[in-house]
């Protein structure tokens, strides 16, 4: 608290944003047919938007990478607009594509040179802000980035978002039902993202429970005072937003059992967190027969599985995943008629994709990679044929639900990492990974880095594990110090790692076993071992 006269000036700017969308959202109250016909009027004018925000975020500035790229490649902004206007923008990301205009994620996040022909670039994450960006809700991730790394993103963008939450709410019968968030406090940004989402429909979330706790990520005093300025801020334009929980997920029964004492005549609640958190939810409410009702989940953060959808149904629930990530927020939003667990409608007005098959590095796998572009100009990230780190399979078929009527008809499902490992809500960057393979645990334990190897996947009670495979070669090893030895070098110094020690060590989520790593096809031992799976 002791700087807290230097940040009024950060305090105040956040106000000021909160502010503003509360106005908007009190002054213009979005309807389900409204946010329709916003998004219908997107899908609309799809080509101007993109042709506008590549003018204006990318040729405006010289040191744009993609202008770099696109320069390169002898693209002028008249080439792109001819080849947009005659064939479409997916067919002009493929054009692009193929003379060398894409970003992979090591490039992204400044890790690797761009090497593209003769000439070669080193960008850094910050050169993909969009440089139009003045001013917005700043907010950092709970999982994914450094603690160096924080996202502005414009109210603007917020706004445009507010209307897939409303008509979604709608779809998957969300509205009415009290709402509870179960997501971490800022500076992970979801949990008060969501709790204005759905102020934002007339549906003030009754509840905000937090997996973490601030004992454990130790939030600045700004985010601290962000949070209740935002609560605060919602009550002065007559929107409850509840203060955030901390309940320990080895607690979960706690929420079960409120959920139980308070469903009282409601059908059900309507609950947006992490897959894994669900899950918990429910192995809880069964184990002590406490009654969830018809409650529906949002889920997010990491995969939605079989094993997870059918646990949620068999206890008369539903689940509608949500899929995105810190730099472009909402990507794909649940359809109504599910085939997949994870089955999604992709927000064609505000994003174009492609995929391509691309090699995994450190391994030698290779996956039907998203390369995403951005349509909207106040997105935070600018994307031109850029990876997150994800792969999937994107289709066309017909569903019936609302999304479909509005234009978005392409699914995207079975979405996975490739970079990533994710587990009860936090991630853990591939990458990073390899310096504690290859030096770290043999330099303390022996052997060499092909006798350790990470694996993320489900144990049988359909919970993300991850797990070491220790070969059995190296004796005398002690699992609690091997594991200790994993988080001191995770929590040092980065957020996203904090986060992910204060949710692995709660949910037990790392497992050691005395296995040999496991070689792929090509007989390589790779550091993180990628299983493909579609459940
Ligand atoms: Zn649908």
């Amino acid at each position: 608290m002791n700087n807290i006269f230097s940040n009024i000036p950060v305090l105040y700017k956040h106000y000021k944003a909160t502010s503003a969308i509360l106005r908007k959202v009190f002054k213009y109250p979005l309807t389900p047919d409204k946010s329709g016909r916003i998004i219908a009027d997107r899908l609309s004018r799809r080509n101007e938007n993109f042709l506008e925000t590549v003018e204006k975020t990318i040729y405006s500035f010289s040191s744009s990478p993609y202008r770099l790229l696109l320069d390169r490649a002898g693209y002028g902004f008249q080439d792109v607009y001819k080849l947009v206007m005659t064939r479409g923008i997916e067919d002009a990301l493929g054009d692009m594509y193929s003379k060398g205009v894409y970003i992979d994620i090591l490039e992204f996040k400044g890790k690797k040179t761009a090497v593209r022909g003769e000439a070669s670039f080193n960008f850094r994450e910050k050169d993909f802000s969009n440089p139009l960006l003045t001013t917005g809700l700043d907010t950092k991730s709970g999982g994914t980035r450094s603690s160096g790394t924080s996202i502005v993103v414009p109210l603007e963008y917020i706004e445009q978002h507010n209307v897939y939450g409303v008509f979604a709410a709608r779809e998957n019968n969300m509205m009415k039902n009290p709402a509870v968030i179960w997501l971490p406090i800022l500076p992970a940004g979801e949990g008060l993202f969501f709790n204005l989402r759905f102020a934002a429909m007339g549906n003030p979330p009754v509840k905000w429970f937090s997996q973490v706790d601030e004992k454990y990520i130790k939030p600045s005093a700004t985010d601290k005072l962000k949070t209740k300025t935002s609560i605060w801020t919602a009550a002065l334009y007559g929107k409850k937003i509840p203060a955030p929980e901390f309940i320990d997920m080895r607690k979960t029964v706690n929420i079960a059992r409120w959920m139980d004492a308070n469903l009282g005549n409601a059908p059900g609640f309507s609950v947006v967190t992490y897959a894994s958190s669900a899950l918990r939810l429910i192995t809880e409410a069964k184990k002590h027969n406490f009654r969830l009702g018809e409650t529906a989940f949002w889920l997010m953060g990491e995969p939605l599985t079989d094993k997870i959808s059918e646990e949620i149904r068999d206890f008369g629930c539903r689940a509608y995943s949500l899929y995105g990530c810190n730099e472009l927020m909402i990507i794909g939003q649940g359809c109504a008629n599910p085939r997949q667990p994870d089955d999604m409608h992709f927000c064609k007005d505000k994003l174009a994709v492609l995929q391509r098959k691309t090699d995994v590095e450190h391994s030698d796998v290779s996956v039907d990679a998203f390369y995403f572009s951005t349509i909207l100009k106040s997105s935070p990230k600018i994307f031109l044929n850029t990876q997150t780190g994800d792969y999937g399979v994107i289709e066309k078929r017909s569903c019936g639900c609302g999304f479909e009527k509005l234009g978005f008809t392409e699914h995207i499902h079975t979405v996975r990492s490739f970079e990533k490992l994710t587990a009860e809500g936090a991630t853990f960057i591939g990458s990073d990974l390899i310096p504690l393979v290859q030096k770290v645990l043999p330099s303390e334990f022996g052997g060499n880095a092909t006798d350790y190897q990470f694996v993320e996947e489900p144990d049988e009670s359909g919970f993300p594990r991850l797990f070491i495979l220790v070969s059995p070669d190296l004796g005398g090893i002690d699992d609690n110090r091997l594991k200790e030895l994993v988080f001191e070098t995770m929590g040092s110094g980065e957020y996203s790692h904090a986060y992910s020690r204060s949710y692995w060590s709660q949910a037990d989520t790392i497992r050691i076993k005395r296995e040999y790593p496991v070689p792929t096809a090509r007989g390589k031992i790779v550091p993180l071992h990628i299983r493909k799976r579609t459940g």
